[in-house]
């Protein structure tokens, strides 16, 4: 066998033991480039990949290698500079994070007017994808491929800073790339209705009626705020159906999801579930940790595995925060000369703490927090007891402390009543699997989450 059908059937392997986000994440962009000595050289696209793989999955990865090709030695891992420069230059340490490209255009387009307003800084490549977005993810990837044919609306939702305006902009743009002629336009649902009642009041509702339903795609950011108001709620409805009709695209994101719009028309409510409505969740200790790498890594820094982890664990709320906290971080380094030492980070973070008044998941609080849930006492979680109603939330709360804290195996064990590693490892893998089809499991533990890091 070839080294690199090898390597393609260890990650065959791999694909159905780790879950699509971590898959996607972490094995996507590697591949054979060598073989020396019984060994195979894998590329990855970044130091933390590899650290990833050699630290982290390790174990699986081996295991998988031996049963396929036993006379292999082992894997060797190398970075392969496609994903742009990954050494600590200081002189770029306060370089702004992936810094808005200025697009010229060669030959000015006649969609140029209508895609001003989309910011060349968000694509598809720049999303970090986990299980906290990856369905949302999946879908804008669709909408890209095939627009206004498949998941039409694309209604995407979630919390404050979790990436939907960066997602839907992103689509934009792509859409864009692939044909420049399609007309775009991104706007906020307050841009539309303050541009519909001015052109009332301008005695130009005709223009401004032949301007959005000519588009191609419409985006509309934040569509909750179009709650409560009825005569651009009308509007709205009308340019709705005639894309629609069409076949043309409309994407819209909001802070919830369409049932939940307080004073939402129900024609619209109904309307904007017609297609794929998809939620953007709080991202996952792995998710945070790659945010950091990537983000680092494009102003040209490398951080050390301890200090991605420890910036990941401490921030677990919104990824607009914790792109703050590395900037606030950076800046530092650069102003006082030091490197970003764990010791540095921590100094850093300690004393931004007190700020955010904010209380960190902790694996005590986890427990407690999935007890009350399910109405068990955390005695039951940390506890012998077998029957399933203690059970799931024990192995829930486990999953949990994976996601959030990213906590290694004998960790959970230990917190958990002092068990086994082998039973974490067994709980959380087993969640893992229901989640993807279990749905009143998935809100169950996204419920949890929603406790712990509240
Ligand atoms: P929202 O619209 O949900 O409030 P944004 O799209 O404005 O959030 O995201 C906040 C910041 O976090 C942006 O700078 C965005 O690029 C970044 N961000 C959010 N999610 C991701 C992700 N999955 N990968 C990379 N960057 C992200
Ligand atoms: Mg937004």
């Amino acid at each position: 066998m070839s080294s690199q059908k090898l390597w393609q059937a260890v990650l065959g392997e791999l694909e159905v033991s780790f879950t699509r986000a971590q898959f996607e994440t972490w094995f996507k962009g590697t591949s054979v480039i060598a073989s020396e000595d019984g060994y195979i050289v894998v590329g990855v696209p970044n130091i933390f990949t590899k650290e990833w793989l050699e630290k982290k999955y390790c174990q699986q990865i081996s295991d998988s290698l031996s049963r396929i090709a036993p006379d292999i030695e082992g894997i060797k891992y190398t970075v392969t500079t496609v994903g742009g420069k990954v050494s600590g230059a200081r002189d770029q340490i306060i370089a702004p994070i992936e810094a808005p490209v200025t697009v010229v255009a060669a030959t000015p387009t006649p969609t140029q007017g209508a895609n001003k307003k989309l910011n060349h800084r968000y694509t598809l490549d720049g999303f970090v994808v986990g299980s906290s977005n990856d369905l949302a993810f999946a879908a804008s990837q669709a909408v890209v491929a095939a627009p206004g044919a498949k998941y039409n609306p694309l209604f995407i939702y979630g919390g404050v800073g979790l990436g939907k305006t960066h997602l839907i902009q992103a689509i934009g743009n792509e859409i864009n790339r692939n044909d420049p002629s399609k007309k775009v336009l991104y706007v906020t649902s307050e841009q539309f209705t303050n541009e519909f009642l001015n052109s009332i009041s301008g005695k130009s509702t005709k223009k401004f009626t032949e301007k959005y339903r000519s588009l191609d795609v419409l985006i509309v950011d934040d569509i909750q705020f179009l709650g409560n108001k009825e005569r651009t709620q009308e509007e709205f409805f009308h340019t709705f159906n005639t894309l629609y009709e069409a076949n043309k695209q409309v994407i819209l994101s909001s802070d919830k999801p369409p049932r939940d719009i307080p004073h939402l028309e129900d024609r619209l409510r109904s309307r904007f579930g017609w297609g794929m409505v998809a939620d953007i969740q709080k991202p996952d200790f792995e998710t945070r940790a790659a945010i950091i790498q990537r983000k680092a890594a494009s102003r040209g820094i490398n951080l050390e595995l301890p200090v991605i982890e420890h910036i990941a664990r401490h921030h677990q709320h919104n990824i607009r925060d914790l792109e703050g906290t590395l900037t606030n971080i950076l800046a530092q380094c650069e102003l006082k000369d030091r490197e970003p030492s764990l010791e540095f980070v921590n100094s850093i973070l300690g004393a931004a703490a007190p700020a955010t008044k904010r209380r960190l998941a902790t694996p005590k609080m986890i427990i407690e927090k999935t007890a009350g849930f399910f109405d068990i006492s955390p005695s039951d979680i940390t506890g012998q007891c077998r029957d399933k109603d203690i059970v799931v939330p024990r192995q829930i709360a486990m999953y949990i402390m994976r996601q959030e804290l990213g906590l290694s195996f004998p960790k959970i064990a230990q917190n958990v009543g002092g068990r086994d590693h082998t039973t974490a490892m067994h709980s959380v893998s087993k969640i893992e699997k229901l989640l993807e089809v279990n749905e009143e499991l998935r809100s169950e533990v996204s419920q949890v989450r929603e406790r712990v890091t509240l």
